[in-house]
């Protein structure tokens, strides 16, 4: 430890007095009362206008923790990049959620930094109060110093240490202001010059220090003894680092679930925890969501340059029902839901016990087949007059075909009611809300694409003598009887004649039964299509 700097210096060097001692903020934010176990999890994003999916899974695993353990999952805006930031940026984090069904107990619920819960301010760039006040607390002790490296000065020491083959960063000798006296630091001061603060790191790389991760086990780093920058110069704003331990810390986190990213630095944190004398929470490091790359054929994260699928907002808008994307999420953090929900034991992913300790630890590969299966089984297993409410509701914001659809709530649910009354047969042929409305697009004469060829064909007669006899009103043995009556007639096979009936009202060779289409077309229509044809 150096010695510390004085009362008045530290509010030079901070630009203002701190706020609150230590034992302040203590008491300000005091431990959570919560039944034993419960777990304080947080989703901590850096707004820059973009929900990756690798962040949805996170956000999974946050809510999970905290729901199935009685606790509390919070929303914390990191906005200390102001360079990075975007507008509207916490709308798109806090629309995301919303439509996942993920929402945060407490955090912001606007765009306008208003938020509820006592734990705040949510947004980092509101809290500078409070890490000034930790950074004075450093000061004092001497844990920290006010550095005033130039970045021109910072590139020299960084080409130097190239040079001699040393690690680069500013550390031990190189930290010049590390030791330098309070006249050298109140001449810079007097200079105008604004320093950062950074750790005065004792660490030493000869020696481990063991950091814990739930999932890994404990992992044993060299010691940091670099002197990590603290509070920024440019706007009085923290690191990463030093926001994670005061917000972790005041805002009563317990466990840390944030991307494998940060291993590297995980040292720096513990060591930073044990200085403060505080509890570092349980940390998860999450592996990365994969995917093969087209080119190489090589596994690698899912990028969002490359991979629309990596932005969680495209699975809205493409109407992927949400629930089947979080099952199928849920599946990779939790292998053994699948076998459970199979089974019956569980419903729902909030019925299933997330265990931390089978969270998986190395890339998992997203697989837009799997998630498909999914869609389709939590779609067949849907009630009627929900699918109906969901594709219609999906359909108003984001579907083309909105205008043909909207007022026909009740055609829609006739339609989509075909071969769902056996809930042993399901079809199972509908996997997202927009690929299921195409699938069914030939219901609406707007949207139907007739196959007019085969009037010419050989199915011509047996369309024309259909049509003579149709009546809506037939029961199935009736309208079947008299397909194959006509098919006898013709000398073709029954099947021949129906197909000849299928393409003509719907445009497509597969389709679901014939009959129950027809019965919801209505006569109108089905007498409309037939007649297009046959009259030429
Ligand atoms: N803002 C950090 C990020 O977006 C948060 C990491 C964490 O969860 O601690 O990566």
């Amino acid at each position: 430890m150096r010695a510390g700097l004085s009362p008045d210096l530290i509010a030079r060097v901070l630009g203002g007095v701190p706020k609150y001692t230590i034992a302040e903020l203590e008491e300000k934010f005091p431990l959570r009362t919560l039944p034993d176990g419960a777990m304080v999890t947080r989703f901590a994003p850096s707004p820059t206008g973009y929900m990756h999916l690798g962040g949805l899974y996170q956000v999974l695993i946050d809510k999970k923790l905290a729901q199935q353990s009685g606790g509390v999952f919070y929303l914390r805006i990191e906005d200390t990049d102001t360079k990075r930031e975007v507008d509207g940026a916490t709308h798109i984090i806090l629309e995301s959620l919303r439509s996942f069904g993920l929402e945060s107990d407490e955090g912001p619920i606007a765009n306008n930094k208003y938020s509820r819960g006592y734990y705040g301010p949510y947004f980092q760039s509101e809290r500078k109060d409070i890490y000034a006040s930790v950074a004075a607390e450093l000061l004092t002790r001497g844990a920290a110093y006010p550095c005033f490296l130039t970045s021109a000065e910072m590139d020299e020491i960084r080409e130097k240490q190239k040079a001699a083959g040393l690690p680069t960063g500013i550390y031990g000798e190189w930290a010049i202001w590390r030791d330098a006296s309070a006249a050298d630091v109140i001449a810079r001061l007097d200079a105008g010059e604004i320093p950062v603060i950074r750790l005065y790191s004792t660490g030493n790389p000869e020696q481990k220090i063991y950091c814990k991760d739930a999932v890994r086990g404990s992992i044993a780093f060299p010691e940091n003894n670099e002197d990590a920058v603290l509070i920024k110069s440019d706007n009085g704003l923290p690191t990463y680092h030093f926001a994670h331990l005061v917000d972790d810390h005041f805002m009563r986190t317990t466990h840390v679930v944030r991307g494998e990213e940060w291993l590297s630095s995980f040292p720096l944190h513990i060591q930073m925890f044990n200085m403060m004398g505080w509890i570092p929470p349980v940390y998860i490091h999450t592996s990365t969501l994969d995917t093969i790359d087209d080119e190489t054929g090589k596994q690698r994260k899912l990028s969002k340059r490359k991979d629309p699928m990596a932005n969680a907002a495209n699975f809205i808008s493409d109407g992927w029902p949400v629930e089947a994307v979080l099952e199928y999420l849920f599946n990779i953090v939790a292998s053994g839901y699948e076998e459970a929900k199979a089974k019956g034991q569980v419903k729902n992913i909030w019925e299933y016990d997330l265990k931390i300790k089978k969270i998986p630890m190395s890339g998992a590969l997203f697989d837009m087949k799997k998630l498909e299966w999914w869609a389709r089984e939590f779609i067949a297993g849907m009630p009627v007059d929900e699918l109906v409410d969901r594709i219609y509701a999906w359909s108003e914001y984001y579907d083309e075909f909105w205008g043909t659809i909207s007022g026909q709530k009740d055609y829609l649910r006739a339609i989509l009611s075909i071969e769902r009354d056996n809930p042993k047969r399901i079809r199972k042929d509908f996997v997202t809300w927009k690929q299921t409305l195409e699938e069914v697009a030939y219901f609406w004469d707007d949207l139907f694409v007739g196959t007019h060829t085969c009037a010419q064909g050989r199915e011509y007669a047996p369309l024309q003598e259909f049509l003579a006899t149709f009546n809506v009103n037939d029961d199935k043995d009736t309208w079947w009887k008299k397909i194959t009556d006509i098919a006898a007639r013709l000398g073709i096979s029954n099947g021949d004649a129906a197909m000849a009936l299928r393409v003509v009202i719907t445009g497509r060779t597969n389709t679901p039964d014939l009959y129950s289409i027809m019965q919801v077309m209505g006569d109108a229509r089905v007498r409309e299509r037939i007649g297009k044809v046959t009259n030429g």
